[in-house]
């Protein structure tokens, strides 16, 4: 009876036969072509899904993270340029946002539009959203549990928009993204550093319809904005 290393010894010999008549029928390098994958060829790695804002935007409209999943219409992630220089951030979305699922459309919204024309941009330029991406109910003021939940959201967006400029719309946007309670007639008119970007507050257009004759402080806040950005034409 053979041993197991004279069994193993018989396996091997038999295989460098093989390899040797395959050598002889085929050639040297068709054999290494057979046993090796064509030249520039990689192996198959599984590549995991780059984050972009698209997926981010996909998570969010299913988002059931807060109550608010619960009373809205639409999930109002933002919209606009994705490689903006400057980006507006609101509060929340109201009624009309809500119904058609957009940042900043209605009164408000068209004031906004007057607003980002006055620097010579058009409001394909910019990128738009809001601190919560879904309708409190009655245009109720953000719960801080709701701004809390939804924040990474906005936080995410920027970090993949990367703005040169922000400037936070009212009182909760700016007061959220600055984490202070000052109020936003203290808070506007000046810089502040936020995520490599400047961060400008200034009031809302909501506010700016109730309120007419603060609309030249935006105008000041918005022309600090466009001298930042850079435009030339002052
Ligand atoms: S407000 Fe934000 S956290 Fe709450 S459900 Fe909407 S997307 Fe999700």
């Amino acid at each position: 009876m053979k041993s197991l290393n004279e069994e193993l010894k018989e396996v091997v010999c038999i295989i460098k036969k093989y390899m040797e008549a395959e050598e002889i029928s085929l050639g040297r390098d068709s054999l290494k072509e057979r046993l090796l994958p064509p030249s520039g060829a990689r192996p198959a790695t599984v590549k995991a899904a780059k984050p972009t804002i698209d997926i981010l935007k996909e998570e969010a409209l299913s988002c059931t993270r807060c109550d608010l999943s619960e009373t809205r219409t639409n999930v109002v992630f933002g919209a606009g340029n994705t490689k903006a220089a400057l980006m507006f951030v609101g509060e929340a979305p109201g009624m009309q946002e809500d119904l058609q699922g957009l940042p900043f459309v209605g009164r408000a919204g068209a004031l906004l539009t007057k607003i980002i024309e006055s620097i010579g941009l058009k409001r394909s330029d910019v990128y738009i959203a809001n601190v919560l991406k879904c309708r409190p109910p009655e245009n109720r003021n953000p719960l801080p549990t709701e701004i809390l939940t939804c924040e990474e959201y906005l936080i995410k967006q920027i970090e993949f928009i990367k703005p040169k400029v922000i400037c936070a719309l009212g009182k909760f946007a700016a007061q959220t993204l600055l984490r202070t309670q000052e109020p936003i007639t203290k808070l506007r008119g000046r810089f502040y550093d936020y995520h490599h970007a400047k961060l400008m507050p200034t009031f809302h257009p909501a506010y700016l319809l109730r309120n007419p004759q603060d609309k030249k402080l935006v105008w000041e806040d918005m022309k600090k904005i466009r001298k930042e950005l850079g435009a030339n034409n002052e």
